[in-house]
Order: C-alpha cells, then structure tokens, then sequence
C-alpha cells in the first residue's frame, strides 16, 4: 500500500495545511523520517534540499508542538533550526509558517546583515520555533537577547555547507548552550569524516535515513555540455538564453567578480539579469531573489555559496558558465532545476582550461555529459587541452564535500518518555513499531546505468 500523509499520524491542522498545498505523498525522506521524529528519536538525515527534507522535519516538530502545546517564554524558543544561509534559513521559516498555518504557532528568523532591532523584537514575542544563522544567533545570545535554555528540538540543516563556511566554531558554541534534554536531528547532503565526528557529539542513539536524490533528480533534467573557447563563452551564454526565453535561468560562475561582469554584459544585450553572491548586502540578495522569483529578471548568476538551497520554482535551464571546482557541486547545482516533478536543462561550458574539472564531473556522475556541437560556437577539443592538468583557477570556496560513507545501520531509540513536556507516552501517535532504520538504501551512488555511456 502506498504511504499517504494520513498514515503518518500527523493530525488535522497539519493534513489540511499539506491539502492546501495539493502534497498528496510524502517524499522517500519524509516517508522515512517523520516516522523516528515523532517516536522522539534523534535522527541523522542524508539528503539535500530538493528532497523534501524540510518538511520531513517541520511536519513532525509542528505536530510535536501540537501534541505539547504550551506558550514558548520570550526570547527562549522550544525549537532552534541552524542553517548556513540567510536564504535557506528564510526559506525554512516560510515553510514552519506555511505548514504550521493552521496551528497557533510562532516561528521567526535571524540572520546577519540586517539590523538586528526587528529581530530582537521578534524573539520578545517568544516565537516557539526559531530558524537562524550561525553567527547573529551567537550574537544575540551574547547579548542576552536569546536564551536556550528551554530548548526540546534542535535541528542542524545542510552540516556539510555549515562546515564548508568556516561555521565549526560557531556551532559548537551553539552546542554548548543547549540543555541535554533535547532531541536532535541533522541533515547534511554529503558525509565526509568531519560530518560524522560532529554528529557523534550531538547526536544520541540516532537512527539513520538516506536518500539518494542525485539519480532521481539528475534523470529529469537533460544534460548538455557545449565545448568553447573561454573568449567565446559570452556570447555563446546570449545564444543559449535567446534560444530560451520561456523560464527562468540560472547561470553559475566561479567567482563573484564573474557572476558580476556576467549579469552587467547580459543586460548590455537587453537581457534581464542580476548577480547574487557572498559579497552583496542581504538587501541586494533578497531584492534580486524575489525578483527572480517574480519573473521581473529572467537570469540570475549565483556563486555556489549563494545558490546553495535556493528553491525557485519555474527554473527551466541552468548554464554551468563555469564548471565547479568541486565536482559534486554540478549535481547541487543542476538540481535547482527540474524541481518538484519539472521539466529541465542543464547546459555545460567546458573551455580549454576545463578538462580536468570535467573528468572529475564525470566520475562523480557516472555517465559522459551528451556533448552538444550545433551550437555556433563549438571548439572541438584537442587531446592536449584534453589531457591538460587542472589548472589554477582563483576564486571562491565552491563545492559540496567529499562523498563519503555513512547511512546505514540502525541503533536504538533512547527517549524513554519524560522530560520537560517532553514526548512523553501518549504523545507517539506514529504507532509503528519500534522504529526499526529504514535507511540505507545501501548504495549511496547512483546505482542507474540507464544512461551511463561507456
Ligand atoms: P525541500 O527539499 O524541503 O527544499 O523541498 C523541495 C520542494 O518540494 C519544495 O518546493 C517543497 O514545497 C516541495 N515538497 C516538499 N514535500 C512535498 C511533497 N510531499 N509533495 C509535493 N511537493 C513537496
């Protein structure tokens, strides 16, 4: 039988709010993770946006909330989610509002780069939830502004990215705040070493779930790579965006002078576009975002960083003007397209220079990208440019981390019941059995060779 969101034990506000948005089935990772959430068992999640994976978690702290649902003190929220961007961290805050719509819940963000006054205001009024950034919810704890001492669920979003970004300190000294009487639950889309030491002094008893979004989401989306040279690269950018003027684009540059120079010639050639980076004021990221979304600019060039989680709906083609230096980057970047059931494209630039990085892709991915040649622009490369060493590229701190192990097996449920209002007995509506993992669907690889070429 198919697993629908009724069998999920979530109660009526949640169901209708999930019926207003027309979600009939729950996603492989909600199916496995809201499930251990409710049972109140710490969880370690391998998934990346895209997934679900926000709603794996926001449905079952919502109906936890539910189940247990008492007023948060101001300034000391009952739920902290940490994510490394202010956008992703925007985009969570919206979904807890959205799913949460018919409950009587409070959610707010925090994040750097504005002033902090509204914000402060907003933990006054004692939000339950609290979606945040690493560094300003540092700096209003220090302010005695946001107190955790409260905390039940603490959530860690995108571990991996929060690593990459230079976060591990700021982490652990969120860690150190927190009561021990928490459950905990951590989602990161790659599990290097680094990730699994973590999660081992956050996590208790964790059980594991994985899924494996890049074979799904890879198939969807038609993948071209266009061999030019590097002097050609914008005006093959222009061809490629005329021949698409139906949906929205996103075009990657390695750097943010690039994403820059890229976004200023296209509006030279009176194509809508803006940049978004790690150096733009949050108001420039969120303006340029919003009007993304609205249709009002129809290319956006991101950096990795920024464009990390970032979920526009009606992104028909994304352009690797720069391939990424981290080769599993191109499977996050890509993925911004043919989101939620889409249709789309992924068009690759490989230059002279690029070789190396593109064997890398290909290793990652399995399978060749189908190389387009009717294009105006086509360099056939040489055996030397292909056998080129990597070259030396400056620029910004792209990729994903390395893939790695993790996933798998199971462990035990630890909360026994008790605590603070915590889960207690009859709050488990869940009712299956003793939370055997599911994860592991054991090959965390693409295992498809449906379209592997030799
Ligand atoms: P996330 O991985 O949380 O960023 O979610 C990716 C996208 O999928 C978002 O646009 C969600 O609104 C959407 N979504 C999440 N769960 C479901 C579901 N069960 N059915 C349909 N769409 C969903």
């Amino acid at each position: 039988m198919p697993i629908t969101f009724e069998s999920l034990a979530l109660g009526e506000p949640l169901q209708r709010a999930l019926r207003d948005r027309e979600y009939t089935t729950p996603s492989p990772i909600q199916e496995q993770t809201i499930p251990l959430v409710l049972e109140g068992h710490d969880v370690m999640g391998c998934a990346q946006t895209g997934t679900g994976k926000t709603a794996a978690f926001a449905l079952p702290i919502l109906e936890y909330l539910s189940d247990n649902p008492y007023k948060a003190k101001p300034r000391c929220p009952r739920v902290l989610v940490i994510a490394p961007t202010r956008e992703l961290a925007s985009q969570i805050a919206k979904s807890f509002t959205d799913y949460g719509q018919h409950l009587p819940f409070k959610s707010t963000v925090i994040f750097g780069g504005v002033g902090q006054n509204p914000q402060v205001k907003a933990l006054q009024r004692g939000p339950e939830i609290l979606v945040a950034t690493p560094g300003r919810l540092i700096d209003l704890m220090q302010q005695g502004r946001l107190n955790l001492r409260d905390l039940e669920v603490f959530v860690i979003d995108e571990a991996d990215r929060m690593l990459d970004m230079g976060f591990i300190h700021d982490v652990r000294k969120i860690i150190d705040k927190l009561p021990d009487d928490r459950q905990s639950l951590f989602f990161s889309a790659t599990m290097p070493m680094s990730i699994i030491d973590l999660s081992e002094k956050i996590l208790k008893d964790p059980r594991h779930v994985r899924v494996t979004p890049p074979a799904t989401t890879v198939e969807k989306i038609d993948q071209n790579l266009c061999h030019v040279a590097k002097s050609n690269k914008p005006r093959l950018l222009e061809h490629l965006l005329r021949e698409h003027e139906d949906g929205l684009a996103l075009v990657f540059s390695a750097t943010k002078h690039g994403a820059n120079r890229i976004a200023e010639q296209l509006n030279r050639v009176n194509i809508n576009a803006d940049a978004i980076h790690g150096s733009k004021s949050q108001t420039a990221r969120e303006r340029a975002l919003a009007n993304f979304r609205a249709g009002r600019i129809s290319v956006l060039v991101a950096t990795d960083i920024a464009a990390r989680g970032i979920d526009v709906k009606g992104i028909s083609l994304v352009v690797n003007y720069d391939l990424p230096k981290e080769a599993d980057c191109y499977v996050h970047r890509i993925g911004r397209t043919a989101r939620a059931g889409a249709e789309g494209r992924a068009v690759s630039m490989c230059d002279e220079l690029s070789h190396s990085l593109l064997k890398d892709i290909h290793k990652v991915i399995r399978m060749e990208i189908p190389v387009v040649d009717d294009h105006p622009f086509h360099n056939e490369p040489t055996d030397e440019m292909r056998n080129a060493k990597p070259q030396p590229q400056g620029g910004n701190r792209g990729g994903g981390g390395r893939r790695g192990g993790g996933g798998g097996g199971g462990g035990r449920g630890r909360r026994s019941g008790g605590g603070r209002g915590r889960r207690s007995g009859g709050g488990n509506r869940s009712g299956g059995g003793g939370g055997s993992a599911r994860g592991g669907s054991s090959q965390g690889r693409r295992s498809s060779s449906r379209r592997q070429t030799a």
